[in-house]
């Protein structure tokens, strides 16, 4: 299907929430609410601007592809895609937290790290998790899962998990503390490297409203 506008993959919950505003300061307004709506291309007030809604993880996917044009995505979820064929010209700021190491209370994970035990480590974010323990120069068994990681230790899948935490009330609920802060995450606008040259009219001043939005420096190529 061929559109000639600029089409903007984001998804729903929080990541879209936090994008309304700087789409509105790029005067850009969906005329529906994908949370009620259960539509997947979603028209705005503007004809040439169109808003598809995808799985989180798969948002670099659609614009790497050139599905879409702009996206906007998680640094863990563009970290485990690579970034292949994306331009990543803004951190938004948005969709804040942070990847931690965490385990059940009373686990011993600096005794077991310093005794050099194998350690089992249950995570969606595979990529980060192996760059860590890596650097970290800790053996791991990794073990993929797709969600509710929280589970895993609890029920002896794993030792430890890495997650995303923002208030820890959902470790905490789970009797698991955070023992490692690997990084802070916030969200990214990416865009499609060969349609910022093919639509550049188009998406550069869409790239300098968010930018100006987040106060920030958009870089250009
Ligand atoms: P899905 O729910 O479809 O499996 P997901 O869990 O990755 O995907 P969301 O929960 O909507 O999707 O999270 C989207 C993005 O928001 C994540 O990629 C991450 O960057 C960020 N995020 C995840 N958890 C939190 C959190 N607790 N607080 C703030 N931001 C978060
Ligand atoms: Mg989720």
């Amino acid at each position: 299907m061929t559109h000639t506008g600029i089409t903007v993959a984001l998804s729903k919950g929080r990541i879209f929430e936090e994008t309304l505003p700087l789409l509105a300061a790029a005067g850009i307004a969906p005329s529906e609410n994908p949370e009620s709506s259960r539509k997947l291309i979603i028209g705005t007030n503007r004809d040439d601007v169109r808003l598809i809604i995808v799985r989180a993880s798969d948002v670099p996917t659609y614009v790497q592809y050139g599905a879409a044009d702009l996206g906007v995505a998680g640094k863990d979820v563009l970290n485990e895609h690579g970034g292949n064929g994306l331009y990543q010209p803004l951190d938004l700021r948005i969709a804040t937290c942070r990847m931690m190491v965490a385990v059940r209370e009373g686990y011993d994970y600096a005794g077991q790290v310093k005794q050099g035990a194998r350690i089992r480590v249950a995570t969606k974010y595979v990529n980060a998790a192996r760059e860590h323990f890596a650097a970290k120069g800790v053996h791991i068994n990794l073990i993929k899962l797709y969600g509710s990681m929280e589970l895993a230790p609890l029920v002896g899948l794993s030792d430890v998990i890495v997650d995303l935490v923002s208030t820890g009330g959902t470790l905490r609920a789970n009797g698991l503390v955070a023992v490692e802060h690997i990084g802070d995450i916030s969200s990214r606008l990416v865009v499609n490297q060969a349609a910022l040259k093919l639509k550049r009219e188009a998406i550069q001043p869409v790239v300098d409203a968010f930018a100006v939005a987040t106060r920030n420096e958009a870089l250009t190529p």
